[in-house]
């Protein structure tokens, strides 16, 4: 049954995925998400049948090209289905760990907010922003997370439990959310000073961190934008090694969430474990 469910994730995902891909593409150029826009090729601007556009095996049955100018498409279009699909499978086991009852609710708050990472991650590397539709979506998800599913930020709030606290585990949980969001600001406004040219970290980034802090809480945030400033700080030195201009912070912030969200107790973990 869990392989089942982990693997109905996974479809569920690459689908998601195939959307994310018309959601990279025309958020920043401000076209419009509707069903009435069909997916065409933007080259020979064909339509594209639904059987060319089944996630993942389209692109690989038509070797990344258009079926029609045999134009190469993008291969950013086969890794977010993948990605996607992928970031579904763990967010499903992550919800299976956490036994939150509504296991479903558990699910489609860390599925929801992987999925506009993910969106938020590719838009912030192309574009060097990201869309305000995204935070205020991934805010959204942040808030039903953080009164819908308390187990998210851990069980434990300033050393005392949370689920047996006298306060109701909901309030609580938010409480975590909005001192997490709090924090994630603060740490991009502290930031965006010291290193501004080599961050180009924007507005967008510190409206992204409070998303994200109202889901992940204080820890979260904390470890979202630790992992963030690690990843930048090795890139950093191939980039520099290979002469390239620095990468920005942005894109990695919402990598960092994502890491945080699925793996957060365990990154904590391992730091406490070897006194870093
Ligand atoms: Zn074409």
């Amino acid at each position: 049954m869990k392989e089942f469910l982990a693997g109905s994730a996974g479809v569920l995902g690459a689908i998601i995925g195939s959307f994310l891909n018309v959601v990279i593409y025309r958020l920043p150029r401000k076209k419009s998400l509707g069903a009435t826009g069909r997916s065409y090729c933007p080259h020979c601007t064909m339509t594209i049948a639904w059987h060319d556009n089944i996630p993942i095996l389209s692109y690989l049955f038509l070797l990344g090209r258009c079926r029609h100018c045999r134009m190469r498409i993008a291969p950013r279009y086969l890794a977010v289905e993948i990605l996607c699909a992928l970031l579904f499978v763990l967010a499903y086991l992550r919800a299976e760990v956490l036994a939150w009852n509504p296991l479903w609710l558990a699910f489609g708050v860390g599925a929801a907010y992987s999925a506009i990472s993910l969106a938020a991650f590719f838009i912030d590397s192309e574009h060097d922003t990201v869309p305000n539709r995204l935070t205020y979506a991934l805010a959204a998800v942040g808030f039903l997370g953080a009164i819908g599913v308390p187990e998210i930020h851990g069980t434990r709030l300033f050393g005392a439990d949370l689920l047996d606290s006298g306060i109701k585990a909901g309030a609580a949980s938010l409480l975590n959310g909005l001192l997490g969001a709090a924090i994630g600001a603060g740490l991009v406004m502290l930031l965006r000073p010291l290193a501004a040219r080599r961050l180009r970290l924007r507005g967008g980034h510190i409206r992204l961190l409070v998303a994200s802090g109202l889901l992940l809480g204080p820890a979260g945030a904390l470890t979202a934008t630790g992992v963030a400033l690690a990843l930048w700080a090795v890139l950093g030195v191939v980039s520099w090694l290979r002469g390239r201009s620095p990468q920005a912070l942005g894109p990695l912030l919402s990598l960092g969430g994502v890491a945080a969200l699925l793996y957060g107790g365990e990154i904590l973990e391992f730091l406490v474990r070897h006194d870093m």
